[in-house]
């Protein structure tokens, strides 16, 4: 069997290592063509932490910050609580090296600095940006917010309701290192939230998601950041006196989707397969959760386990993005905050089934 995977982030990666460690060796192409930054909040809960155990991925070696307490605040309503379980933050330029590192030790062929063009999933070939063309038994999708020719989301019904991801890195300060020590801090703001966690170099990790409207009103992520920081006093504090630079963007997020169905032979992994709203912090667990998946459906039943496997994942997953999507709606709105905020205040304890029911089992 030739399993082809477009995308080396922790999709492809996880199921690159699956499919290598069985002794079917995939081939991986990835465009990238050495450690990168993604635009990601880089918080691993406690399920994202167990898959990548289970992938060989030691991140207290990564140097992962721990997290046990989120902390979420609201203009000057502000709540803390324990997490039920420790969590992590770790850059994904360590974390996606990290990954696409195992796969290579596992026996997978890695292939960087390649762009994938096109996709003809009835022929089962892929289209080279040099126009030469590979051929496989399976195609693994794993391309995560990118779309490619021939296979793309059919976003086309949600063009109003997509986000736009931010991120920069702020450099290594006193003042944060004591604000965010073993903490993820949520900035809920309209139409959107600002992460903040520290990575493991000591600078932190600033990601933000933001509706493609609020974005266009502010004239571009700048100039949100500065509206941002007059509007949120603790986000100001956190920044400092210099906005971050540079800030990169990442638009068309369609928080909640997922691919019901797809083609034989056609497995679509990570956030090609199942999004869900950033805000709960468990992307990643889902493309590791989706990598292994369909790499153990196609081991056990061939390439024709496509279509069955993704309607199992994407039955599997709805129950988490649904809520996902409605703290994210609330979170979004100033009335629907108020109630967050209100409702959490008079019982912090439902924190606990919140970010239970967030995560990817
Ligand atoms: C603002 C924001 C914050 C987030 N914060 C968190 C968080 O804190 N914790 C969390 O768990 N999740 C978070 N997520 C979600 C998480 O980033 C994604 O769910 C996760 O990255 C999906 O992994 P993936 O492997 O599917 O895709 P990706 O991580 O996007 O990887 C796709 C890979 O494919 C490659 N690629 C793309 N196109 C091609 C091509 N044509 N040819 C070859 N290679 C290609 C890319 O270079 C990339 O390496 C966040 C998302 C957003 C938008």
């Amino acid at each position: 069997m030739t399993p082809l995977i477009v995308g080396g982030g922790p999709a492809g990666a996880a199921a690159a290592i699956t499919l290598a460690r069985a002794d079917v060796l995939p081939h991986l192409i990835e465009r990238t063509s050495g450690e990168h930054d993604v635009v990601c909040g880089g918080f691993l809960g406690w399920d994202a932490l167990a898959l990548l155990g289970r992938l060989g991925i030691d991140t207290t070696a990564l140097g992962a910050r721990p997290i046990t307490r989120l902390r979420l605040i609201a203009g000057k309503r502000r709540i803390e609580a324990p997490l039920p379980h420790a969590a992590a933050g770790l850059s994904r330029r360590s974390l996606d090296a990290a990954l696409l590192a195992a796969a290579e030790r596992a026996g997978a062929e890695v292939t960087r600095g390649v762009t994938v063009r096109s996709a003809d999933p009835q022929r089962r070939r892929v289209r080279l940006h040099d126009d030469s063309e590979i051929a496989c038994d399976a195609l693994l999708l794993a391309t995560g917010k990118h779309e490619l020719r021939g296979v793309a989301r059919p976003l086309a019904d949600r063009r109003d309701s997509l986000a736009v991801g931010l991120r920069a890195a702020l450099p290594p300060s006193p003042a944060r290192q004591a604000a965010l020590a073993d903490t993820i801090e949520l900035h809920l703001f309209d139409q959107g939230y600002a992460g903040l966690l520290l990575q493991e170099d000591g600078t932190a990790n600033l990601c933000l998601s933001v509706s493609q409207q609020r974005l266009t009103a502010a004239a571009g992520p700048a100039a949100l950041l500065a509206e941002l920081a007059n509007e949120l006093p603790t986000l100001a504090e956190r920044l400092g006196p210099d906005l971050p630079a540079p800030i990169s963007a990442i638009a068309g997020v369609p928080y909640g989707w997922s691919a019901g169905t797809t083609t034989a032979g056609l497995f679509r992994l990570g956030d090609q397969g199942a999004v869900i709203a950033s805000l709960a912090g468990d992307g990643i667990a889902m493309a590791l959760a989706g990598g292994i998946g369909a790499a153990e459906a196609l081991l056990a039943e061939g390439p024709d386990a496509a279509e069955a496997w993704q309607a199992g994942f994407a039955r599997r997953t709805a129950r988490q993005r649904r809520l996902a999507e409605m703290l994210r709606h609330g979170a979004e709105r100033r009335l629907g905050r108020a109630a967050l905020m209100a409702l959490l205040r008079l019982a912090p304890g439902l924190i606990t089934p919140a970010t239970h029911l967030t995560r990817t089992h």
